[in-house]
């Protein structure tokens, strides 16, 4: 049993059980802060580590809608959740050709590792970084072009259970010496007016959805933009999206806790309803494939002679279509490059 496991045990031992909620903050900080978990040799892989061309679409990308509000003489350009850092490597590289945009940029990365900070500080070697643990230390002094890949995916949810004719808070608590699956009765509110089958599980992502909703006032405030991708889905609903991977393969949610990495599927509803309240243009959720075709990936994927690379990013089957796009604006008469079919 590792320190953390035995740590998160005593934790439950004495005071009780956590909710999900509690229980995916602290694996996921622990299993980030302990490593590099990327590529054939970790865990997972993800887009722009399979291709450059999935930072250079972005770049396109960001660089369009820079000099659609006007060329800004100074943005804050911020990535949070920035991995090892090659996401933003390919942006910059990409737009070094746009005449003021590098000039412009004062960058920005929100990291809470500090294995994969010093990965970001090798990869951006000669940039002028500002690291921040959190959003909040962001400067509001220029428009904000934001990004974050995989990002949101990994932040805590709550989950809900329907049993004996109400809805129950789904905890982790022990059973012997064996982490499992609990439920408890709390008074909460937020929860959906329907009923559900016996068993059902409800989430709710209140850290995602408070997330949004701070870059979304920046936005509002200072002006700017979001890009936010991710697996998931485009309705709220019913359904357990928790899931656990271990080397390239799912593995049980308690079987190794803060070894594997803890994700949920984004409610993308969820998502462009807070950004709407705040008062942003909300454009998509579309497609990864549909969203990287439209920013002619085709034509570069030819030139690079990338031909599965492509594939992987872009096939329906592969990350086209569960991987989703959605980007947020102050103006709604801007129209944003790789949105528009
Ligand atoms: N965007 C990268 C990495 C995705 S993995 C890529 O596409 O390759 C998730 C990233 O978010 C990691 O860098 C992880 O350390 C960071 N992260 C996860 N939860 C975080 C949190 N609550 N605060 C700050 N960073 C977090």
């Amino acid at each position: 049993m590792s320190k953390f496991q035995a740590h998160l045990k005593s934790l439950i031992r004495e005071n009780g059980p956590v909710d999900v909620g509690t229980f995916m903050g602290l694996a996921v900080g622990h299993y980030y802060k302990t490593r590099d978990p990327f590529g054939v040799r970790g865990d997972f892989t993800t887009a722009p580590e399979i291709s450059q061309m999935f930072g250079e679409m972005i770049g396109v990308f960001i660089a369009d809608a820079w000099l659609k509000m006007g060329s800004p003489a100074a943005i804050n350009l911020v990535e949070a959740g920035p991995g090892r850092g090659t996401l933003m490597m390919d942006v910059l590289r990409a737009t070094k050709i746009v005449p003021g945009f590098h000039q412009a940029i004062r960058l920005h990365l929100i990291e809470m590792s500090p294995v994969l900070k010093e990965k970001q500080r090798e990869a951006l070697m000669g940039e002028q970084v500002t690291w921040h643990e959190t959003f909040v230390s962001v400067p509001q002094d220029a428009p904000l072009f934001f990004i974050a890949n995989e990002f949101l995916d990994a932040l805590p949810i709550q989950q809900y259970i329907w049993q004996d004719g109400a809805w129950h808070l789904r905890v982790v608590g022990l059973e012997g010496e064996n982490l499992s699956f609990g439920a408890v009765m709390v008074p909460v509110s937020n929860l959906p007016k329907h009923h559900g089958p016996e068993g059902g599980i409800w989430e709710h992502a209140p850290a995602r959805d408070a997330f949004v909703g701070d870059v979304a006032a920046v936005i509002k405030k200072c002006s700017g933009l979001a890009l936010f991708i991710d697996y998931g889905h485009n309705q709220s609903g019913m359904g357990d999206t928790l899931q656990a991977v271990r080397a390239h393969k799912f593995v049980p949610l308690l079987d190794d806790v803060g070894e594997a990495d803890l994700t949920s599927h984004v409610d993308f509803e969820a998502v462009a309803r807070v950004a709407r309240v705040v008062g942003n243009t909300v454009h998509g959720p579309i497609g990864q494939g549909d969203f990287l075709n439209n920013l002619g990936i085709g034509l570069r994927a030819g030139r690079l002679n990338q031909a599965e690379e492509f594939h992987r990013l872009t096939a329906p089957e592969q990350m086209g279509d569960l991987f989703k796009v959605v980007a947020l604006c102050h103006d709604p008469a801007i129209k944003l490059a790789g949105f528009d079919t």
